[in-house]
C-alpha cells in the first residue's frame, strides 16, 4: 500500500512538478517553499517565552523557563502558545492571499511550519485539535475556514481528532485595527459551547492562522474551561510581535 502511494506520488511529480506555492520556483517536494521565500519569512526559532512563545531579542542569555512580562504577570491564561513566524510584511504576503483570496494551497507549508513550532512543547496529552470557529456568515462569504485547513494536517500528524462543531461563533463585524482592550471587548461572548459532552475533561489545542492580541484564544479558552475542558493551549501560523 505504501509502495503504491509512493508510485502514485512519483507519477504526480512528473505531471505536476513540485513548485514553491509562493513564487512557482522549482522545489524538491510538493508543499515546500523555495530557499528565497523560506529565508524571507521571520521564523520564530530563537529564544522565546516558555509559556506563550513570544520571541525575545537574541543575544541575551535565556533559560528554558524564561517568561515574557505578560506571562510573568499572569495575564496569559492559556497553558502555552506557539507560533511559527512573526506577522510582518513577508508573512503578510502569505496570510492575506491565504485568508482573503482563496490561496488555500498555502495551507500545506503553513501547517508544516506550525508542527515544527510545536517541537519544544509536550503535546502528548492533547485530546482534541480545535480550529478557531468562524461565524456562519463569514464562512458563507469566504467559502472556507482557514483555521480548519491548517488544523487538519496538524491533527493528522499528531494522531488526534479534530473538533469543528462543538463551539458556535456568533457573527460580529471585523475588529479592524482596534487595540488589545477593544479586541477583548469585541470578542467577549461570541463563542458558545454547543456540545459540552465533547469538551468535558479534554486537553484542547486551538489552531488559528494569526494571533494578534491573543483575545480570541483567551475568550475561547474561557468558554471551553467553563464547559469543563481540562486544559487549553494554542498554535498559530504567525503572531503580531510588538516590542516589550
Ligand atoms: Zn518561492
Ligand atoms: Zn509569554
Amino acid at each position: 500500500m505504501v509502495k503504491c502511494r509512493q508510485i502514485f506520488h512519483k507519477i504526480l511529480d512528473v505531471i505536476y512538478p513540485p513548485t514553491c506555492p509562493l513564487c512557482d520556483a522549482d522545489v524538491s517536494r510538493h508543499g515546500d517553499l523555495c530557499d528565497d521565500c523560506w529565508t524571507a519569512i521571520n521564523w520564530i526559532d530563537g529564544p522565546k517565552c516558555s509559556r506563550c512563545g513570544y520571541p525575545f531579542v537574541s543575544g541575551y542569555d535565556f533559560d528554558d523557563d524564561t517568561l515574557c512580562p505578560v506571562c510573568a504577570a499572569g495575564k496569559n491564561e492559556l497553558d502555552w502558545i506557539r507560533s511559527a513566524c512573526v506577522y510582518d510584511d513577508a508573512s503578510k504576503q502569505v496570510m492575506l492571499p491565504f485568508k482573503h483570496c482563496g490561496k488555500i494551497k498555502y495551507y500545506r507549508f503553513m501547517a508544516n511550519a506550525m508542527i515544527w513550532a510545536l517541537r519544544d512543547v509536550d503535546v502528548s496529552d492533547i485530546d482534541i485539535i480545535m480550529p478557531v470557529p468562524l461565524a456562519w456568515r463569514r464562512l458563507f462569504h469566504r467559502g472556507y475556514n482557514q483555521a480548519a485547513l491548517l488544523a487538519r494536517p496538524i491533527a493528522h500528524a499528531m494522531g488526534v481528532k479534530m473538533d469543528f462543531d462543538s463551539v458556535h461563533r456568533k457573527y460580529k463585524p471585523d475588529m479592524g485595527h482596534k487595540n488589545a482592550r477593544q479586541r477583548a471587548e469585541n470578542i467577549r461572548g461570541v463563542f458558545r459551547v454547543i456540545h459540552p459532552d465533547k469538551i468535558r475533561g479534554k486537553h484542547i489545542l486551538l489552531v488559528d492562522d494569526v494571533m494578534t492580541s491573543g483575545a480570541t484564544f483567551s475568550e475561547l479558552r474561557r468558554v471551553l474551561m467553563r464547559a469543563g475542558a481540562a486544559s487549553v493551549a494554542g498554535v498559530s501560523f504567525c503572531r503580531v510581535v510588538r516590542g516589550i
